[in-house]
């Protein structure tokens, strides 16, 4: 097994999580609706891909049609 040969200072183990930090997503607004999405990604407010529907939104499927 491989054993470091000497302790990495407080200094090195900085400057080697120096570029660890989380980057921020780089959102698109989405044609349909202006809400920011994921690029490449259906929009999640309105289920919407390249100007079309792919995914109904919640409030349009009617649930209760085959109830009664
Ligand atoms: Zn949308």
């Amino acid at each position: 097994m491989a054993v470091p040969k000497s302790k990495i200072t407080r200094s090195k183990r900085g400057m080697r999580r120096a570029h660890d930090a989380l980057v921020a997503g780089n959102p698109n607004e989405c044609p349909n609706c202006g809400e920011l999405k994921r690029p490449h990604h259906v929009c999640g407010a309105c289920g919407h891909y390249a100007d079309r529907e792919v995914v109904a939104s919640a409030d349009l499927v009617d649930l209760d049609e085959d109830a009664a």
